[in-house]
C-alpha cells in the first residue's frame, strides 16, 4: 500500500475506536474572573479523591505561550514552582502538592507554548507529511496525548483549565476535552465550573448575573457543567442556589458554596460537608478504597486557623520596590511552609516582610531585628539587597536568632562568615562582584558555559537532588526526628540556583565552625555543598536547596518545622525573662 493510503487508513480505524482509557476525569473551570481560588478548588477535590483511596493526580493546563513558567517574572506572576523532576511550572501545581501529598511531575503542566512547539517541530521533522497541519485535530490531538499521558495509571485526574471561560486562548483546551469525552464513555467525565459571586458594596446584595453568563459561555463550547463551585465572601443562600440551579440546569444539590475561609486548607473540609465527594465518586461511577479519616487534617486547620500561640517572622527580601505587586507571592511556599510548621506546632506564624535594602541605607536599623523570634533570608538572584542581606544573616548569628537560610541565603550565609568570621575581607559571590579576592560563591563551569551562550530557559541546576547528611549534626536530627531520612542518610530535597559553595574554601570555613552538614557528590566526583549550620547556635541552619518545595500541609517541611520550633523556644524564653523582670519590679514595689 503506498504510504499515504496506509496512514489515512489507519488514522480512519483510529477515529472509530473509543480509547481504552480507565482513567475517569474531573474538568474545572473558571467562570468570570481569575484569582478566585480554582487552584486551591482543584487540589481540594484532589484531597477529597486522594482521601477516598482513589489513586488521583492533578494537571493543570496553562494557556499561554511560555513553554513553562521559568522565565516569568516573579513579581508579576507569583513565585515559579520547581517539580522533583526538574519543571519551573506554574504555582498550581505547588497548591496541589501541599494538599495531595504527592510529588507532581513537569509533564501534569501543559501550556499552549508546549503545544505549538511540539506540533511545529513533528512538521518540520516531517511527521505529517502531505497533511495540512491544523488547529484542529493536530493540536487537540497533541493535547488529548499530554493528558492521557499525564493521567495514565491513575483512578481519577483533576484537570485545571488555568484563566477564564470566554478567554479565547483557552477555546482549543475546552474544543480537545470535548473530543476526549467522545473518545470515552459519558460517565468518566465531571464538568466543574468556580465561579465568583460578587456582593457589590451599594446594592449588598450577592450577583448570580455573572455566574450564569459564565455557564452560558461555557455553553458555547458544548460543555454543561455538572457541578457548580460558588466561590464568594459569604456562604451562598437558597435563593441563589434556586436562581443558578434554574439556569444551568443542574441538581440544587450539585451547586456548591465556597465561602472565603480562614485557611485555604478549610476548604476540602467546606466541600466534604456538602458532600461533593460521594456526589462526584456517584456521577463518575466510583467506588471508594477507603474510608476517609479527616481527623489529622481537622485538627491542623483548626490550629492554623486558632492558634495558641503566636511568633513573629521576618523575611528578609529584595523584591519590595517593583512596582504594584504582591511580595508574599513571590516568596508563596515559603509562607505556606512556615504555615504548615505553625499549624503542626499549633502557633500561630506572624510574618513581616522586610526589604533588605533598608539595613543598606542605614546599618542601624538592623537593630529592628529584635522583635523577631525567627529570621528567614530567602532565594533569590542578582546584586539588590545583597549587603542588607548579609546584616541581617550576621545579626541572626551573633544574637541567637532562630535563623534559615535558603538558596542565596545559604550562599550569603557563607560570604558572610567568610567575610566576618574567617576574615576573608572583601569575600562575596561572584554572581555580585566577580573581581572579588574571595569566590566563596562562584559558577560551575557548565553553568557559566550556558550564560556565555546566553541559554537561560530551563539551564539552572533544577529539581531534586540527594544529599548525604553527616551524623550527629542539626540537619540529621532534624531530618531523621520527621522521617524523612533515607537509608544512607539521604535527604532529598528540590533545586534552582546556578552557583555553588567554592570547593577552594570548604576547609576554611569548616574550621571556624561554618559546617557543611550536607554534601552531594556528583558523577564526576565534585561535592556540592547541600546543608550548613553552626554548632554553637541555637538554630542557624541553610541549604542550597528549596525545603520549601517539599513541605505539604500534613507533613511540614522538617527544616521549616525546626526553625518554627525554635522560635517558639525564643519566644517562650523572651516572655519568661519578661515575667521574671516583671516579678522582680512587684517584689521591690
Ligand atoms: N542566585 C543564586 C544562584 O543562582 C541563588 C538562586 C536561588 O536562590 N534560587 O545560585
Amino acid at each position: 500500500m503506498p504510504f499515504l493510503v496506509e496512514r489515512v487508513t489507519e488514522a480512519c480505524v483510529e477515529i472509530f475506536m473509543k480509547r481504552q482509557v480507565k482513567t475517569k476525569f474531573v474538568v474545572v473551570a473558571g467562570g468570570v474572573i481569575s484569582g478566585v481560588g480554582k487552584g486551591v478548588a482543584t487540589a481540594s477535590i484532589g484531597k477529597i479523591f486522594k482521601e477516598h483511596g482513589l489513586r488521583t493526580t492533578l494537571i493543570k493546563i496553562d494557556p499561554y505561550i511560555n513553554y513553562d513558567a521559568g522565565t516569568l517574572r516573579p513579581t508579576e506572576h507569583g513565585e515559579v514552582w520547581v517539580t522533583g523532576d526538574g519543571g519551573e511550572i506554574d504555582q498550581d501545581l505547588g497548591t496541589y502538592e501541599r494538599f495531595i501529598d504527592q510529588d507532581i511531575p513537569k509533564k501534569n503542566n501543559i501550556t499552549t507554548g508546549q503545544i505549538y512547539k511540539h506540533v511545529i517541530d513533528r512538521e518540520r521533522a516531517g511527521a505529517y507529511l502531505g497533511q495540512t497541519v491544523q488547529f484542529i485535530p493536530h493540536l487537540t490531538d497533541e493535547i488529548i496525548d499530554r493528558l492521557l499521558e499525564a493521567s495514565e495509571g491513575f483512578d481519577v485526574a483533576v484537570i485545571e483549565i488555568g484563566g477564564t471561560v470566554g478567554d479565547y486562548e483557552n477555546v482549543p483546551f475546552l474544543m480537545a476535552l470535548k473530543g476526549l469525552e467522545r473518545e470515552i464513555e459519558p460517565h468518566q467525565v465531571a464538568y466543574v465550573l468556580v465561579t465568583y459571586l460578587p456582593v457589590p458594596g451599594h446594592i449588598e446584595e450577592m450577583k448570580t448575573k455573572p455566574t450564569q453568563q459564565a455557564i452560558r459561555m461555557l455553553g458555547e463550547q458544548g460543555i454543561m457543567p455538572d457541578f457548580i463551585i460558588c466561590r464568594s465572601q459569604r456562604a451562598l443562600d437558597d435563593v441563589r442556589r434556586k436562581k443558578i440551579e434554574s439556569f444551568a440546569h443542574i441538581p440544587l444539590e450539585n451547586i456548591i458554596a465556597a465561602p472565603d475561609l480562614a485557611s485555604v486548607y478549610e476548604m476540602p473540609l467546606v466541600f466534604e460537608q456538602q458532600q461533593l465527594g460521594k456526589k462526584l465518586l456517584e456521577h463518575l461511577q466510583l467506588s471508594i478504597k477507603k474510608e476517609p479519616d479527616w481527623r489529622t487534617w481537622q485538627q491542623r486547620v483548626a490550629c492554623a486557623i486558632k492558634p495558641s500561640t503566636r511568633v513573629k517572622i521576618g523575611i528578609v527580601g529584595k523584591y519590595l520596590d517593583i512596582g504594584d505587586y504582591s511580595l508574599s507571592d513571590s516568596y508563596l511556599s515559603i509562607c505556606h511552609a512556615l504555615k504548615h510548621a505553625g499549624a503542626y506546632h499549633d502557633v500561630g506564624i506572624e510574618i513581616v516582610w522586610i526589604d533588605a535594602k533598608t539595613f543598606e541605607k542605614d546599618a542601624k536599623k538592623v537593630e529592628q531585628l529584635s522583635q523577631f523570634q525567627g529570621i528567614v533570608v530567602p532565594g533569590g538572584f542578582g546584586p539588590t539587597g545583597v549587603e542588607g542581606k548579609m546584616l541581617a544573616i550576621e545579626y541572626a548569628r551573633k544574637h541567637n536568632v532562630p535563623f534559615l537560610g535558603l538558596c542565596y541565603g545559604m550562599q550569603l550565609a557563607a560570604v558572610e562568615y567568610g567575610r566576618n568570621v574567617c576574615g576573608l575581607k572583601d569575600a562575596h559571590t561572584t554572581e555580585v562582584n566577580q573581581e572579588t579576592p574571595h569566590p566563596i560563591i562562584d559558577i560551575l563551569p557548565l553553568q557559566k558555559q550556558l550564560l556565555e551562550e546566553h541559554q537561560y530557559g530551563g539551564t539552572m541546576r533544577l529539581g531534586s537532588y540527594a544529599a548525604t547528611i553527616r551524623e550527629g549534626t542539626l540537619i540529621h536530627r532534624l531530618y531523621k526526628d520527621a522521617g524523612k531520612m533515607l537509608e544512607g542518610n539521604v535527604v532529598i530535597e528540590r533545586h534552582r540556583h546556578r552557583y555553588e559553595v567554592n570547593p577552594l574554601y570548604i576547609d576554611e570555613l569548616e574550621r571556624n565552625g561554618f559546617l557543611f552538614s550536607g554534601k552531594h557528590k556528583r558523577i564526576d566526583g565534585t561535592m556540592l555543598m547541600e546543608f550548613a549550620e553552626i554548632a554553637q547556635h541555637p538554630f542557624f541552619a541553610a541549604t542550597q536547596a528549596h525545603p520549601e518545595f517539599t513541605s505539604r500541609f500534613a507533613k511540614p517541611n522538617p527544616m521549616f518545622a525546626g526553625f518554627v520550633a525554635a522560635a517558639i523556644q525564643l519566644g517562650q524564653n523572651v516572655i519568661f525573662t519578661q515575667k521574671k523582670k516583671n516579678n522582680t519590679k512587684n517584689l521591690q514595689i
